[in-house]
């Protein structure tokens, strides 16, 4: 095969490299403004990610796991939950996604993956709600797809739980049906950091919900606990969103769609020339992740990067076999997510790839494959 140049696994400056000139202007407008800390940059990226999202409120934050913590602090301050009680969550995510339970002084409870979605198994949650202990069920739209069936939706009914997503990699996606990752459950958590699909230029996130209560909530949470000026009513935190920030995400949030649908292009090459096995094509995908499992996992990204091609894992290590969920999650097993730990590898996947890159790409796994087969 003939080689081509470097494809590493993400590179962000190409990433940004079509909005330079315009995050360039708008930074400087945040330098002339002499507001530093919220203000107007900060409202009108909400007001604009809430039209976007269709949901009523949207209360920017400082990144993804501060926005999620929040969403469940709230939700104790609120009296809605009570701390030591449990959160479903799905055992095959990043570590984000239990510690911010595990910060709110709840407990995370891990349920397994499905090897067909790679996200949580739904058909497993049930068995592990026990009726007036486990007060939510945080989703998580690994990869960009969507975790969400009716039975999600049923569980939370007959038990009373609120439903949280951990939208950090999903924005932009959607149900067959047309409804938005991030606007499926009761609050949503996204993450803007750098290489998620819509990405500042540092460390960023956000809160979305139709729930007017839980957002001035947050919001009074992520301000020091303060209602008003010199007030506080919680013992809060300082997650607010930067306003630099908020000024280069406004850039990028009108071209969000067209960036994912070049993602699903380049997705689209990969799966027709045969490379992942697991169902894509039931939700509308925003591709942040294309992974693929092989049981030959770390030799395939040896061959690949021996032809130029930067490969990821995501993630190597499932979170309750990290060693600060030792203590809390010793002695369970997750089999599915166990698998994927061994056999996941990401493959290259950005707007600016192009299609001779993809199908270089594509050539390059089935080439591997192809020595390892029988
Ligand atoms: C990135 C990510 C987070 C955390 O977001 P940060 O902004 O990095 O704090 C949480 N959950 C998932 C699934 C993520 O991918």
């Amino acid at each position: 095969m003939k080689r081509m140049n470097l494809i590493p696994f993400l590179d962000l400056e190409q990433l940004n490299r079509p909005y330079m000139e315009q995050i360039t202007q708008a930074i400087t407008r945040v330098v002339r403004s002499g507001h530093y800390i919220g203000g107007s940059e900060v409202a009108a990226f909400e007001d604009e990610l809430a039209s976007y999202q269709g949901r009523s409120h949207v209360v920017g934050v400082s990144n993804g796991l501060d926005a999620l913590t929040l969403i469940l602090q709230a939700y104790i301050e609120m009296g809605v939950m009570k701390p030591g009680q449990e959160v479903i969550v799905p055992s095959n995510t990043y570590i984000a996604t239990l510690l911010a339970v595990s910060h709110a002084s709840l407990v995370p409870v891990p349920v397994d993956a499905s090897i067909d979605t790679l996200n949580i198994d739904t058909s497993l949650i049930e068995q592990a709600i026990k009726p007036g202990k486990t007060a939510a069920i945080l989703v998580v739209h690994l990869y960009g797809r969507t975790a969400w069936d009716d039975t999600i939706e049923q569980l939370a009914a007959k038990y009373g739980l609120k439903i949280i997503e951990d939208n950090a990699q999903a924005i932009g996606s959607r149900l067959v049906d047309g409804r938005m990752a991030g606007s499926l459950g009761d609050a949503a958590a996204f993450s803007f950091y750098p290489t998620k699909n819509l990405g500042a230029l540092g460390d960023a996130g956000a809160v979305a919900t139709d729930d007017s209560r839980l957002a001035h909530t947050v919001k009074t949470l992520a301000n020091y606990g303060s209602d008003t000026r010199y007030h506080n009513i919680f013992l809060g935190y300082n997650c607010r969103l930067d306003p630099v920030q908020a000024a280069a995400l406004r850039v990028k949030l009108p071209h969000l769609d067209s960036d994912n649908a070049r993602r699903r292009h380049i997705a689209d090459i990969y799966t027709r020339a045969g490379l992942a096995k697991n169902r894509l094509d039931d939700c509308a995908h925003n591709y942040h992740q294309y992974v693929i499992l092989d049981e030959h996992r770390d030799e395939l990204r040896t061959h690949l990067a021996a032809m130029g091609i930067g490969t990821d894992i995501h993630y190597p290590t499932p979170p309750h076999m990290q060693p600060c969920y030792k203590r809390l999650l010793e002695g369970i097993t997750m089999p599915v997510a166990e698998l994927i730990a061994r056999q996941a590898v990401s493959l290259p996947i950005a707007p600016y790839l192009t299609d001779a890159e993809a199908s270089f790409i594509a050539a390059a796994v089935n080439d591997f494959k192809g020595s390892h087969r029988g």
